[in-house]
């Protein structure tokens, strides 16, 4: 065996409610369990960051396929990527409403097109001739959430440019859940993999970081793997999963790396909803989760633990560079 596997995934930053946080670690360490199995079977940090994040979009619990957050007009728009760090193949997809597993579409376009991000029908049509499964991903908690969030949005009657303000007021209502996973496989390869419904009540087309590679998803064989979660337009303009990496090339290891990228938003984005979460995975097998949102559902497994550990908050970073 060359390298020690791990696997590292996360059911999302922002506001996780007592209520709520049973069903995240359960669904996070089942997700963590099943990539873990694949990755001791010797099989590929792709595979497992793709059944892992798998898992979590079947859950419900989370926002990512089945339980996906609702537009503001009231639909699902799901996106996803996922990427191989040994050929630095990736694959993406965005507005889709009724796929079961984003993720597996996002593996679809990597390996069965010449392209790296398809979005709505094209996807749709990609998925429908590789017979992949569908779902639909409205759940009443969604719908519950959406007539919630409907409330504070207009009885502050603001409008949707100051969103983020909004979910600033009211972190409880407007919480973030999307899915992700790093792995390192015995060969030493790394990938990542992030799932999501968006942000809630975002505009109709709007696409956030979660299926831009270098954004919401990145992985190199040369440092290491990163899967972001949080205030979407904050990961982009920070081009964070590939800042994160870039740390971990220039010698950090995966925790420094995290903690850095978060302080770098601190720093950076002080004036904005910046709230965002990390995890990370490098080429040694080192680990970091990171985030300055106020908490960040996780878990992580390898050959020492006989099962996941699974938390709702990690390396909570407050401070700036
Ligand atoms: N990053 C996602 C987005 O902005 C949301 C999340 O992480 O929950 O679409």
């Amino acid at each position: 065996m060359k390298q020690k596997p791990v696997i590292v995934v996360h059911g999302g930053a922002g506001t996780w409610q007592p209520e709520r946080s049973g069903p995240g670690l359960e669904g996070v360490r089942r997700a963590a369990e099943t990539g873990f199995e694949v990755l001791a079977r010797g099989g590929s940090a792709l595979d497992a960051v793709e059944e892992a994040v798998a898992v979590m979009e079947d859950d419900g619990a989370f926002n990512a396929g089945y339980g996906s957050s609702l537009t503001i007009d009231k639909r699902v728009e799901m996106e996803a990527s996922i990427m191989d760090g040994k050929t630095l193949r990736a694959g993406a997809v965005g507005l889709l409403r009724d796929i079961r597993n984003p993720v597996r579409l996002a593996r679809l376009v990597m390996e069965k097109t010449d392209h790296v991000f398809i979005v709505g029908e094209g996807a749709e049509k990609i998925a429908e001739v590789f017979g992949l499964g569908k779902r639909n991903p409205v759940s009443e908690l969604r719908l519950t959430y959406w007539k919630r969030q409907m409330k504070a949005l207009n009885e502050r009657k603001f409008p949707l440019p100051k969103l983020a303000e909004l979910a600033k007021a009211h972190p409880d209502v407007f919480s973030l859940e999307t899915v992700g996973a790093v792995a390192l496989d015995k060969e030493g390869n790394v990938a990542a993999a992030t799932s999501t419904g968006g942000f809630p009540l975002k505009i109709p087309g709007r696409i956030g970081d979660s299926p831009l590679i270098g954004c919401g998803t990145y992985a190199d064989n040369a440092c290491g793997a990163c899967s972001a979660t949080g205030v979407g337009e904050v990961a982009i303009r920070l081009v964070l999963a590939k800042t994160v990496c870039n740390y971990m090339n220039r010698g950090k290891t995966a925790e420094e790396a995290v903690e850095t990228a978060i302080r770098l938003v601190n720093t950076r984005l002080p004036d904005i909803y910046n709230s965002m979460g990390l995890i990370a995975v490098d080429t040694k097998g080192n680990i970091g989760a990171a985030h300055n949102s106020p908490n960040l559902c996780w878990a992580y497994m390898n050959n020492e633990m006989s099962e996941p550990k699974a938390a709702l908050t990690a390396r909570k970073i407050e401070g700036k560079l």
